[in-house]
């Protein structure tokens, strides 16, 4: 009996898995010809850094035969897990599915596509182990098209640099590493996953940017064209608005609205002048019906302001969220 236990206590232990510390993220659309490629040489650079590593792919509705090849690759190697979505979700929910999915206390996330070099994950790792929480690529000597890609990017990163406060050089390098804590707080929307850095840093993180190597694309073609540039200054615009009053939007909408009612005021303050002064008669000057509208959008927007706080709140008690990110306690034991 007390044998039995002992042997089927020695078959847990045996199943249990081993504590995952590295997990790489792999964001996949329609990369059939890269994979094989790819993930024999990105294998080889887990191997030989020695330490209980998984990788996530993640199948992002591909028509190709990319979910074939991932296939074929799990039943070679363990540490190979697939998520297959059911259709094209974008980059920023594959990464996030990846994220999601990670045990390891490292997140490392790469392009699909041989763009990013496995060979440089290493040197993230090592600036991890220094004390940072995000450690994003930069590439330096960027291989894509000269004006479309690389002199838009360029200015694009500049404008994000400036209106966000977190300066990096690259927000689009996919090749980033992140502690965990860090990764799974992310909740990932639309293709904001350019600005993950800055989220991160606006939550506290020290983040930092290193030199990565990059290779021009030699299969399948690029999934993004100009649509993008639309995309990502939106997001950074809904970036700024959660940094400042996602906690409370009401200082940003009723803000607006006070000053169009100041500014409503002020209108009808005008026309009266100008009737008592020159005796223009209320009718003849575009003040009275300005001052209205004015008054009207103040109200609306004061209005909009506290729904705005209501959904707010909705938000973070439905969630027990609190606004706030803890690094760590000292002799407290609170979970969460
Ligand atoms: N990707 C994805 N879903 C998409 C578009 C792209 O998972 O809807 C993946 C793609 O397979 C690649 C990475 O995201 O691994 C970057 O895409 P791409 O190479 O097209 O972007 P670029 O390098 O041109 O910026
Ligand atoms: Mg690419």
């Amino acid at each position: 009996m007390n044998r039995i236990a002992q042997r089927q206590f020695a078959v847990v232990e045996r199943a249990e898995p081993a504590e995952i510390e590295l997990s790489v993220v792999l964001p996949i659309y329609e990369e059939e010809e890269s994979l094989p490629q790819l993930l024999s040489k990105l294998f080889d650079v887990l191997h030989n850094l020695h330490c209980p590593f998984e990788v996530i792919a993640v199948n992002d509705g591909s028509k190709d035969r990319s979910i074939d090849v991932l296939r074929k690759a799990a039943a070679v190697h363990p540490e190979l897990r697939v998520v297959d979505f059911t259709r094209n979700y974008g980059q920023t929910a594959a990464l996030m599915a990846g994220f999601d999915h990670a045990r390891g206390e490292i997140v490392i996330t790469l392009d699909a596509d041989l763009q990013n070099d496995p060979e440089d994950i290493p040197i993230l790792i090592g600036k991890l182990r220094e004390g940072y929480d995000v450690v994003s690529g930069w590439r330096a000597d960027r291989k894509d098209a000269a004006i479309s890609r690389n002199f838009l990017s360029r200015v694009a990163n500049r404008v994000i640099s400036r209106v966000s406060g977190v300066h990096l050089r690259d927000y689009g390098c996919t090749l980033k590493a992140y502690r965990r804590d860090v990764a799974s707080n992310l909740r990932l929307y639309g293709e904001m996953h350019r600005l993950i850095p800055i989220y991160a840093s606006w939550m506290g993180a020290k983040v930092i940017e290193v030199p990565v190597r990059h290779h021009a694309r030699q299969y399948g073609r690029s999934k993004y064209g100009l649509g993008r540039i639309m995309k990502v200054v939106l997001d950074l615009a809904v970036a700024k608005f959660l940094e400042h009053f996602l906690v409370k939007p009401i200082y940003l909408f009723g803000g607006f609205g006070l000053l169009s009612i100041l500014a409503a005021f002020a209108a009808i303050g005008w026309a009266i002048g100008l009737k008592i002064v020159d005796g223009t008669s209320l009718i003849l000057t575009p003040l009275p019906l300005l001052a209205a509208m004015l008054f009207l959008i103040g109200c609306i927007s004061i209005l909009m302001g506290l729904l705005a706080e209501m959904v707010m709140r909705t938000y973070f008690e439905s969630q027990s969220r609190p606004p706030y990110h803890v690094r760590q306690r000292i002799n407290l034991d609170v979970a969460a």
